[in-house]
């Protein structure tokens, strides 16, 4: 049985004072949740009063990004062992506004989640197709292609300690939600590059997270799909009323 998980991107929003403000209203809503992992990724800025804010509670945190190498002249950068230093127990990687704006590569994700799994974190890796790639009948071949490039060479440890996020850019802050049924059949379709690329057992284990427009009124609808272990919310994630719904559903 995959446990399921509850991830929220801040993106870059909330400051320090917004972060403790938000710990205080949210981290009492979910103090009963049990029914899933719950994690928040607040900006760098922010990781230390998050981890402050959430130590001894059930919700872990995450940074949004991070880099391969351990230290060095590497302007702008955070390393693995800086994140677990903060008190990061996740990073989400090759988020599609990474992909996007910043020229993340599949190559550059494959470097930071192993870079992220030898530091201990367990990374949160996501691929996803643009609207002109499902409008060419082409998502299951970008997807083919992210999770090979991204996660291929992995070992099989590796890959056990790994979660994956499919987020459909499409869907991703446009209020368009990829159906229950058209999220399912891409995780249905990951999981078998998982199985092709590792083992069945490997596949059968992975936590593939949906990210992309989930709000507290249609995650139920969304966590129907056995395929679906949890979610990734960027926007309903920012309030903590509207996150802490979206948990306690589960
Ligand atoms: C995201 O950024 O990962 C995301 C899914 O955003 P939103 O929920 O706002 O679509």
């Amino acid at each position: 049985m995959r446990r399921r998980v509850i991830a929220g991107n801040w993106k870059m929003s909330k400051t320090i004072a917004e972060t403790n403000a938000y710990f205080s209203v949210f981290l009492p809503q979910v103090a009963q949740a049990r029914n899933c992992d719950i994690v928040i990724a607040p900006p760098f800025t922010a990781i230390s009063a998050a981890v402050e804010a959430a130590r001894n509670s059930n919700v872990a945190i995450a940074a949004q990004d991070v880099y391969w190498e351990k230290e060095g002249a590497f302007t702008g950068e955070i390393s693995p062992p800086m994140l677990v230093e903060a008190g990061c127990r996740y990073v989400i990687i090759g988020h599609s506004e990474r992909r996007q704006f910043f020229h993340e590569t599949d190559e550059t994700v494959c470097k930071k989640t192993k870079a992220a799994l030898a530091a201990g974190l367990t990374p949160i890796v996501c691929i996803g197709e643009m609207l002109a790639d499902r409008e060419a009948d082409r998502a299951e071949l970008v997807c083919r292609t992210q999770f090979q490039g991204s996660l291929g060479a992995l070992t099989p440890e590796e890959f056990s300690r790994i979660l994956v996020a499919y987020e459909p850019v499409w869907a991703i802050g446009t209020g368009r939600t990829a159906t229950p049924d058209v999220a399912a059949a891409v995780h249905q379709f990951v999981r078998r590059c998982a199985a092709e690329q590792f083992s069945p057992g490997g596949a059968a284990n992975l936590r593939i997270l949906y990210g992309g427009s989930v709000k507290p009124d249609n995650i139920d609808g969304l966590m129907e799909q056995e395929q679906l272990d949890g979610a990734l919310v960027g926007g309903a994630s920012l309030d903590a009323n509207s996150f802490a719904k979206i948990v306690n559903i589960l």
